[in-house]
């Protein structure tokens, strides 16, 4: 990409929740239901959580959880068309 760094807006800033550490943003992450990832805000110098992943390293806990589902998928693959009797 041309033109440097694309810097974080201090509105969305604002916007976001901040942590005071990537291990307290990440931990939140961990508990979420979608994936979000921790980065650094240039702005207040804390972490913030995005969604957006694209083109990103997933965090560890990611990685283990899609894992862990990809698996329980395999070892019972009918157990969601089941029907009730
Ligand atoms: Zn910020």
């Amino acid at each position: 990409m041309r033109g440097g760094l694309r810097k974080t807006t201090s509105r969305i800033c604002n916007r976001k929740k901040r942590f005071a550490s990537r291990g307290a943003a990440e931990a939140v992450a961990a508990d979420a239901h979608v994936t979000l990832r921790a980065y650094k805000c240039e702005l207040c110098r804390q972490f913030h959580l995005t969604s957006k992943t694209k083109g990103m390293k997933l965090p560890e806990f990611e990685l283990i959880k899609r894992r862990e589902a990809k698996l329980a998928k395999k070892a019972d693959p009918k157990v969601l068309e089941r029907k009730a009797p």
